[in-house]
């Protein structure tokens, strides 16, 4: 199961139909077990996607259109457009509801049907396709309107870049040896914060201790902005302090603005008066 090394690799993965063991490997990639865990739900809706994103003609169109930037996988994503699609109402609820769960799946079902398109197997370096939903109108909120209520859920927000952040590694994945069986675990760290295993599930040894193995490490591009709102000339009267939010862009994302842009970010809430997440699109505006 997800979490022992080595898992995914010695699965054959069959070009033709989706075997389901092959999408629990991907979708346990795409939902960290500290954070996400892969369930029924979870992989009925993965499976309804690959159906989408293989075998229907706008599903086919869209999974061609995965992107390489500087090896970030991505899909870009119009969502007024997409949302037109009709199959999919499950996936807008979900969207609605946890977005988290809503992109990963999504993400797993390209990558299923993106493997069984390419000759080389990716998915044993960790590598992971980002779905970036742009065009979102629905989901904009104003700066002042962001509550503790958007926590969690995925918002647009436009404004204009004020800071842009060096880009640094992010570690995302490392290994770790158990110091008894000497057994390998694999641990995901999806916003990058340390968290070793707790305890060796494998063949009851139950140890606590573990070395992590530094060149095991994964690290993606990791870039912060602070966006500020536009002001209207009232507020400016009003001598009142632009309202800004720090955004975390990472991979494709990085790079992708200076400061005086002005742009919409569309992405998840993780705290009120800090982040807006990844998992959403950025499209430079205009005003
Ligand atoms: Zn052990």
């Amino acid at each position: 199961m997800y979490g022992t090394h080595g898992e995914s690799s010695s699965k054959k993965k069959n070009h033709h139909h989706y075997a389901s063991d092959d999408v629990v490997n991907i979708l346990a990639t795409y939902c960290p077990a500290n954070e996400l865990a892969v369930d029924e739900e979870k992989l009925m809706l993965t499976s309804h996607l690959v159906h989408f994103f293989s075998s229907t003609p706008p599903g086919e169109d869209l999974a061609s259109q995965v992107k390489d930037k500087n090896g970030a996988y991505y899909l870009s994503i119009d969502f007024q457009h997409f949302q037109n699609i009709r199959e999919l109402e499950e996936f807008y609820a979900t969207l609605e509801e946890k977005p988290k769960v809503a992109l990963s799946c999504m993400g797993a079902a390209v990558h299923k049907v993106f493997l069984s398109k390419c000759e080389d197997n990716f998915l044993d370096d960790g590598l992971k396709i980002n779905i970036r939903l742009h065009n979102y109108p629905e989901s904009t909120i104003a700066l002042k309107n962001l509550k503790a209520a958007y926590i969690d859920k995925l918002v647009s927000v436009r404004g204009s870049v004020v800071k842009v952040s060096n880009v640094r590694p992010l570690v995302v994945q490392m290994n770790f040896d158990c110091a008894k069986c000497k057994s390998s675990i694999l641990r995901i760290f999806p916003d990058g914060k340390f968290s070793p295993p707790t305890v060796c599930s494998l063949n009851g040894c139950k140890s606590r201790t573990f070395n992590p193995i530094r060149s095991s490490a994964r690290a993606i591009d990791f870039q912060k902005i602070r966006l500020q709102e536009l002001l209207r000339s009232e507020d400016h009267e009003e001598g009142r302090v632009p309202r800004t939010v720090e955004c975390e862009l990472t991979e494709d994302l990085v790079d992708a603005c200076i400061p005086g842009d002005v742009v919409t970010v569309t992405g998840i809430i993780k705290s009120i008066n800090s982040y807006v997440d990844i998992g959403g699109g950025m499209i430079k505006g205009f005003l």
